[in-house]
């Protein structure tokens, strides 16, 4: 008998919960943008069941039980994404050296750090980053641990673990006496089967990406130790993404297959014509001129002066953009401005892209549907369609109008749950 009470007891749980687990969300969306081809489908109904899109289009029947949004006078589409972000770092000066960063914060609290900034960028309409590095002994697979077990909200976060690198990582000229203490966020590798077991490492460590940084120093990778990287991250089915400038060490990072170029700052059109060739995703990180004089006013760190440094990139996107190279929105995000937080900083490389002559469409397509295809999940998000995960985003304005709408987001919905919802007649 009493096995039948503590039956009946448990389905009456059961019975009160199951309405949550198996939430149903009906948006009413005015404009819907598909990135991928740049265009509007109007009033559509977008159903969402158990974190995923079930189904869209003008005449989707909505149960009675579903919570219902009215995005009716607004433009709805998938949450943004972010190719090259680093959410556990931050700079504040670079007078000191990149390396005084490392040692300034233990790793817990670069998860905290990171903690903050993933929830910001969320509330501005990043669902998706890619974190490639800088996260000291691999705090940012931590924070993605911890919001997919449900402890935190945050956006779906994609880590390349601690990037590799010959010798040194991006540290410059530490005396020996310290030892190799860049190793907390490096792993030095030298050969092909150093590469390959830093790859492993990393994979071990839960990776899902790969991350080299190749032109640190005068010596850099060949293109056999490229391919050594690509060969062990491909078969584990993991994307490599390389940190390089230009010259003799990008062409290595080319012809030996990795999938992006990070920055490539110093790209000539030839090498740029290249990438094009082999199908090598840029990832521009194109700052803007305020943000690289907030870290280095003088330009002593980087050796020119903020406005030459800034009108070079927009210059390098321009071509990279004409030749037609694959291009992915990532920031770089990692530096701070008055009165800005992550997301506005994120937001401020916008102006990058309409100064460079890209239109909103492409920016759009290159902050969703082209980042997932590099991420390798453009069969999970990145569009508003059924099947894929509800990472979906509103504006009160038409970003394909002018891109600049994004930089306010009313909506987002990650996995199917609301993080923000502020109508229309909210001006903030
Ligand atoms: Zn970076």
């Amino acid at each position: 008998m009493k096995k039948q009470i503590l039956a009946l007891f448990l389905l009456i749980i059961f019975l009160l919960a199951y309405p949550a687990f198996a939430q149903t969300t009906a948006i009413r969306a005015g404009n819907v943008i598909d990135p991928a081809t740049g265009t509007i489908a109007r009033n559509q109904i977008i159903l969402v069941k158990d974190g995923k899109i079930a189904e869209v289009g003008p005449k989707v029947n909505i149960p009675a039980s579903a919570e219902v949004i009215d995005l009716s006078n607004a433009w709805v589409m998938p949450g943004l994404m972010d190719g090259h972000a680093h959410l556990t770092l931050n700079i504040q000066s670079l007078d000191s050296g990149i390396e005084a960063i490392y040692l300034r914060e233990s790793t817990a609290m670069r998860a905290f750090r990171g903690l903050r900034n993933a929830q910001d960028v969320l509330q501005a309409g990043f669902t998706t980053i890619r974190d490639v590095g800088n996260d000291a002994n691999y705090a940012a697979a931590d924070l993605r641990d911890a919001i997919n077990k449900g402890w935190f909200t945050g956006p779906a976060i994609l880590t390349s673990g601690k990037i590799i690198a010959p010798f040194g990582g991006q540290s410059k000229r530490i005396p020996p006496e310290q030892g190799r203490f860049w190793l907390h966020e490096y792993i030095d590798a030298d050969n092909v089967d150093e590469i390959r077991r830093a790859v492993r490492q990393n994979i071990y460590y839960g990776a899902d990406l790969i991350k080299l940084v190749t032109d640190t120093s005068a010596f850099f990778y060949s293109v056999e130790e490229i391919r050594a990287a690509v060969e062990e991250a491909h078969a584990a089915g993991l994307p490599v993404s390389v940190h390089v400038m230009g010259g003799e060490a990008a062409r290595n990072v080319i012809l030996g297959g990795a999938d992006s170029i990070e920055h490539g700052y110093m790209l000539t059109d030839e090498l740029l014509k290249l990438m094009k060739e082999k199908g090598t995703w840029l990832v521009s990180t194109d700052f803007p001129e305020a943000h690289i004089a907030a870290m280095d006013p003088t330009g002593a760190f980087f050796g020119a002066p903020p406005k030459v440094l800034a009108a070079g990139i927009i210059d390098r996107l321009k071509r990279a953009h004409q030749i037609g190279v694959k291009l992915v929105f990532g920031t770089d995000s990692v530096d701070n401005l008055p009165g800005k937080n992550r997301a506005d900083m994120m937001l401020d490389y916008l102006a990058t892209w309409e100064a460079a002559g890209i239109t909103p469409a492409e920016t759009l397509r290159a902050m969703t549907t082209e980042a997932a295809i590099l991420l390798k999940i453009e069969k999970m998000r990145g569009l508003i369609a059924p099947g894929f995960g509800a990472d979906i985003i509103a504006t009160p304005a038409n970003p394909l109008e002018r891109i600049q709408a994004l930089r306010r987001v009313m909506f987002v919905m990650k996995d199917g749950k609301i993080v923000r919802n502020h109508n229309l007649t909210n001006t903030d």
